[in-house]
């Protein structure tokens, strides 16, 4: 349902922009800053803001155009930020092994190579969570890219909001950046994932669940939390497969 009014959404902001006399997407230009080879197929880009940056939460994706390529779901992917508004970078991280011509295109992108993105968007953010919450993340392979801003986003900000970490996977996207909080973050396999729900669904009182990933990860662990008694309300998902 979420898949389609994306599709639907896409379809009709230029008609809408078309009507009101403007051109039919905002796109915004710029440029590759740094490549970074994470681990296997896995790398992360990043790019110059415009001016003083585009203004956007932390959590929210945008729909960023591969090189070279048109607007077309061919060429276009929600990425989300896992960089904060205020830095001086913006940074995608995406797995290109699925070798379809977008991750192709991204493949022979180069240091200066141009980049179009447009339309930020999404409601994976700290909205509604109140000062004194805790939040739990719990990501699914390269679903930690939206935590990562989330979580700088608490901690520069010094937002009053404990957290923890759980990363599901095989490797462990930015695992540098989250060393120094080792008493918050945890590193575990798909067999770890019941016992991690258990000790989850233990916090108890103002806990928010935070999930990321493909389809069938968020799908599972939002079911196996609610199965602990965990309120749906309480669960914000993040869902990757198109
Ligand atoms: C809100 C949001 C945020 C996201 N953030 C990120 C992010 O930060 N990083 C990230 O990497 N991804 C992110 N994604 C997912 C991203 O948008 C892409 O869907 C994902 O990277 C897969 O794109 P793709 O071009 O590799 O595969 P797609 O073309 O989308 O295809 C999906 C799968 O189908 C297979 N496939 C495609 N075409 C064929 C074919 N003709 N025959 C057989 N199999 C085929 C591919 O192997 C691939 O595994 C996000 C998605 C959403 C909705």
């Amino acid at each position: 349902m979420l898949v389609l009014l994306r599709k639907l959404k896409m379809k009709i902001i230029p008609v809408v922009r078309r009507l009101l006399g403007k051109p039919v997407l905002k796109l915004n230009k710029t440029k590759i800053s740094r490549i970074v080879r994470e681990y296997g197929d896995t790398w992360s880009y990043y790019v110059e803001p415009i001016g003083q940056g585009e203004p956007f939460k932390a959590g929210q994706f945008i729909h960023l155009m591969a090189p070279g390529g048109e607007v077309s779901h061919k060429f276009v992917r929600h990425m989300s930020v896992a960089s904060l508004p205020t830095e001086t970078e913006l940074l995608f991280s995406m797995d290109l092994s699925s070798g379809t011509p977008y991750k192709t295109l991204f493949k022979k992108a180069k240091v200066g190579t141009e980049v179009l993105y447009f339309a930020l968007a999404g409601s994976f953010t700290l909205e509604g969570v109140a000062p004194g919450s805790h939040i739990v993340f719990i990501a699914g392979g390269i679903g930690i890219t939206p935590m990562r801003c989330l979580i700088r986003d608490i901690e520069s900000n010094k937002r009053d909001i404990r957290w923890e970490l759980f990363h599901v996977g095989r490797e462990y996207l930015y695992k540098d950046d989250f060393q120094i909080y080792s008493d918050r973050y945890r590193q575990l396999g798909r067999d770890g994932v019941e016992a991690m729900l258990d000790e989850a669904a233990s916090r108890g009182g103002q806990t928010w669940y935070f999930i990321s990933g493909s389809h069938s990860f968020v799908e599972d662990l939002s079911a196996g939390l609610q199965k602990r008694g965990i309120a749906e309300e309480r669960i914000k998902l993040e869902d990757f497969s198109h």
